[in-house]
C-alpha cells in the first residue's frame, strides 16, 4: 500500500495537546481560498511512499514518547484506503505496545458528508476537526483555523482528552506556531492567525531573510 505524504514531523505541539506525530497528507481537491498549505493540493505522486516506512518510522520517533498522532494535509480523506490502512496500523501499534496516544484527524470536508460517505474511517478516530477553513472568519478556537471548525471527539478516548479543549480559545495554548529549518527550507506548522505569516516574513526580511516559494502565497 502507498500513501502520498507532504511531510511527517515530530515532536508537533501545536496541533493537539501535548508532544505528537504530525503526518502531513498530500493532495487536496478542496481548495480553500486562503489556504496556507497549499504546497500539498497537487496528486503528487513522486511523494508516495510505502505506508510500512510511514510506520516504521512513526514506531522509531514514538519511542521516545508519544501524546498523539495528528492527521492533516493536504485532505487526508481524499485518499481513503491510504488513511484507512494507516489508521489500522496506528491501532496495531496502539495496542500491541501497550501505548495510550491518540489520533487526531483534520479533514476541510463537511462533517455532514464524512459521516456519509466515511463512516468507518471515522469510527477508527479519537477526534476530528472538520469543515473547510473560511478566511473571512476568525481564528477563535484552540487548534482550529477558522470560526467555524468543531473539535468532535468520536471515542470513549477522544471524549477524555478533548472534553476540556472544544470551547478553549486559540489564544489558551502557550504557541500557535512551530517554525522548523530543514536545510534551506522553513516549516510553519500550526494554525497562523491573520497576518501571522506576513509578519513572520517582515521579520525575516528585516534580518536579510527572504522566504522564496511560501506555501501560502503559490
Ligand atoms: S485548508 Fe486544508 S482542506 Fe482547505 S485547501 Fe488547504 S489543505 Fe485543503
Amino acid at each position: 500500500m502507498l500513501i502520498a505524504i507532504n511531510k511527517a514531523h515530530y515532536p508537533v505541539t501545536v496541533l493537539g495537546p501535548g508532544q505528537r506525530i504530525g503526518i502531513w497528507f498530500q493532495g487536496c481537491r478542496i481548495h480553500c481560498p486562503g489556504c496556507v498549505s497549499q504546497d500539498t493540493w497537487a496528486a503528487d505522486p513522486g511523494k508516495r511512499m510505502p505506508l510500512h516506512e510511514l510506520v516504521d518510522w512513526c514506531r522509531r520517533v514514538g519511542a521516545n514518547g508519544c501524546d498523539g498522532i495528528t492527521l492533516s494535509g493536504g485532505e487526508p480523506f481524499d485518499q481513503p484506503q491510504a488513511l484507512g490502512a494507516l489508521l489500522d496500523a496506528l491501532h496495531d501499534w496502539r495496542s500491541s505496545a501497550g501505548l495510550e496516544f491518540d489520533i487526531l484527524c483534520y479533514s476541510g470536508y463537511p462533517l455532514k458528508r464524512l459521516r456519509e460517505r466515511h463512516a468507518p474511517l471515522l469510527k477508527k478516530l479519537d477526534a476530528l476537526i472538520p469543515e473547510p477553513y473560511v478566511d473571512t472568519l476568525p481564528l477563535s478556537h484552540l487548534w482550529r483555523g477558522s470560526q467555524n471548525q468543531p473539535l468532535i471527539p468520536l471515542s470513549a478516548r477522544g471524549e477524555r482528552i478533548y472534553h476540556d479543549y472544544l470551547d478553549a480559545a486559540a489564544d489558551q495554548g502557550s504557541k500557535r506556531l512551530q517554525i522548523e529549518v530543514d536545510g534551506n527550507r522553513l516549516w510553519s506548522i500550526g494554525l497562523p492567525a491573520r497576518g501571522d505569516l506576513a509578519a513572520l516574513e517582515a521579520q525575516a526580511a528585516e534580518r536579510g531573510l527572504r522566504l522564496d516559494h511560501a506555501s501560502w502565497k503559490s
